[in-house]
């Protein structure tokens, strides 16, 4: 590729609006441009590194026995409808009408239309099990679209679905994809941990997330420091070591506690630790309310509560909501003397704790020496809290620590959430008819070239792998007025193209020091530049990654480039 030819606006200025490395570099190197919030072009560099990504997917994917197919991005109302997600996926889905004010949505994720797809074209045991993916364009309204590619509103994504007539077929299909994602971010050189997550809105139990390991990742992975053991913070249990307390229990008494409405100021005003507060929360739990208690310094986790009440909504309810029940605001709630039919919920810790302060269902009172079991009731004792650093980790072995990650691949097994619903069905051997056993698995692949770009990066711009980058040789002829370099150039370009390798030829009339500002923030792996030494027949290659030297004759460029590549 000419670079007089192709489209690379580069710019010297990081761009104030990007936060993140790989957001700025990839629109200093010409990469993308932003449309609109979340929606981006991606220019020609940009587009290869989108392919490379998209290559190495397909591979691992076709290897692994799924089959690439292509649906619609427009999809019915209808179809959510069904699956029953037109009301529950919420303002995320970008809905729209056609002439006929018939509704659709732009595709977020594809469930519904591979469900109906196979349901219609697939009715016995014999043609199971199946896996079908794409790699397709996918629309969400994100809250908070940010990052460049790393959360857009409109990004990239490989999804595949595998339907089965058994659960020993699923899990067999999901541990092969599981190899598969494995093999594909390690061949994009990522440092990867595959976590234990939560099913969230998809509705089904196994499923694992594959998180990169960086600073700016938006999810926090609990570790274990000694195991393999890792998952998602929102998810990762408490080991219950909470025995209840066996001190002495003093009487109730309430005290006034003016303008102190959090547990700190409580506490500092009544000098007791926080691990002798407990906090109050009120929770709107498919429209009923409950409460939940948990000890001062822990912070209540609502995907915990809303797991263990099976519940299909649970939000924090409104000041003013809580107020009306509870006579008191959200600084002064507490257990005691509520109504007999609101349910109580208890994380673990709080049955350890004797003689401890809580609201007094008045403002600016609580009470102090308050006892489980004696002055309020619970329903029940529970694990409703996030862990914390120090921890014990879940699976006996080591110490929690945390890391932050970002979300590249999510894989799960959906059960028959779908099939069920959308009445995907089959007949066995038997001849009896059966719901389909789903899987699915995801991965961002605009994302990526992001999460790609955060890590292959200095100074002076992108240090591409040899791998996976937009070309793998810069050819630069200094001076574009230079015979000699010019044809020294030409000639290393073709043969280069000759041996099945790919080149930009910066053959731009610009100066040498803007050509090589430019090639450093496009960072290939390996520069060759025509310069002085050209006339002799001499050319300099040099190494982006090590920033290594050397002079070769033009007619040994292949040859040492293939090696320089095979050390990188
Ligand atoms: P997140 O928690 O980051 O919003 P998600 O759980 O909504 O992700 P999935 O529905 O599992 O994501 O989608 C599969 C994959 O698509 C994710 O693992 C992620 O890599 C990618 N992805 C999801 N949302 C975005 C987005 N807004 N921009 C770019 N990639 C995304
Ligand atoms: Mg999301």
């Amino acid at each position: 590729m000419k670079q007089s030819k192709t489209l690379i606006p580069t710019m010297r200025e990081i761009p104030s609006d990007a936060e993140v490395k790989s957001h700025q570099l990839l629109l200093r190197a010409g990469f993308i441009r932003q449309n609109a919030s979340g929606v981006y072009s991606y220019l020609p560099l940009g587009k290869k590194m989108l392919r490379a990504i998209e290559d190495i997917v397909r591979e691992e994917m076709d290897d692994a026995g799924a089959v690439e197919l292509l649906m619609p991005a427009l999809q019915q109302a209808e179809l959510w409808q069904e699956s029953g997600r037109w009301q529950t996926y919420g303002p995320e889905l970008m809905r729209l009408k056609d002439r006929h004010s018939r509704e659709f949505a732009l595709g977020a994720t594809h469930e519904e239309v591979i469900t109906a797809l196979v349901r219609d074209e697939v009715k016995s045991y014999k043609r199971l099990p199946l896996t079908l993916y794409q790699i397709q364009t996918k629309f969400r309204d994100e809250k908070r679209p940010r990052f460049g590619l790393l959360r857009g509103r409109e990004f990239v994504m490989k999804d595949a679905y595998s339907f089965h007539a058994s659960q020993e077929s699923l899990d067999e299909v999901y541990d092969r994809l599981f190899q598969a994602y494995s093999n594909i971010f390690r061949r994009c050189g990522l440092n990867f941990r595959a976590v234990i997550a939560d099913s969230g809105a998809m509705g089904g139990k196994d499923t694992h997330e594959f998180m990169v390991l960086s600073e700016i990742g938006e999810d926090t992975i609990a570790y274990s420091d000694t195991s393999t053991y890792a998952a998602n913070v929102e998810m990762a249990p408490v080991v219950n070591k909470y025995d209840p307390s066996t001190e002495t229990q003093k009487e109730l008494e309430k005290v006034e506690t003016p303008n102190a409405k959090t547990i700190d100021s409580v506490a500092a005003f009544l000098n007791m630790p926080a691990e002798q507060c407990i906090k109050t929360l009120v929770f709107k739990v498919d429209e009923e309310m409950v409460v939940v208690l948990a000890r001062g310094d822990h912070e209540i986790n609502d995907i915990k509560l809303k797991n263990l009440l099976n519940a299909g909504t649970v939000e924090m309810a409104e000041e003013e909501e809580a107020a009306k029940l509870f006579g008191a605001s959200f600084g002064s709630l507490g257990p005691i003397g509520l109504p007999a039919d609101v349910k109580i919920f208890a994380d673990n810790a709080v049955r350890s704790i004797a003689n401890m302060v809580c609201g007094a269902n008045q403002n600016g009172w609580h009470y102090v020496n308050a006892n489980a079991g004696r002055d309020f009731h619970v329903t029940e004792f529970a694990d409703l809290r996030f862990i914390l650093e120090g921890d014990p980790s879940p699976d006996g072995e080591g110490m929690i620590k945390f890391a932050k990650g970002i979300e590249v691949g999510h894989i799960f097994k959906l059960g028959t959430r779908y099939s069920e619903a959308m009445n995907a069905v089959y007949l066995d051997e038997n001849g009896r008819t059966q719901p389909m056993i789903m899987g699915c698995y995801g991965i961002g692949v605009s994302r990526l070239v992001a999460a790609v770009a955060e890590q292959f990066n200095d100074e002076n711009g992108f240090v591409w792998p040899a791998n996976l980058t937009p070309f793998d040789v810069h050819v630069i002829p200094v001076n574009v007025k230079d015979e000699a370099q010019v044809k020294a150039a030409d000639t290393i370009y073709e043969d280069l193209r000759q041996a099945g390798m790919t080149a930009l030829l910066d053959d731009r009339p610009e100066r040498a020091g803007v050509k090589f500002t430019d090639s450093d923030l496009i960072g290939l792996p390996i520069r060759v530049t025509a310069g002085k030494k050209a006339a002799e027949g001499i050319v300099e290659i040099k190494v982006r990654k090590t920033g290594e030297v050397v002079d070769v004759p033009v007619e040994d460029v292949v040859r040492t480039v293939r090696s320089l590549q095979a050390e990188l």
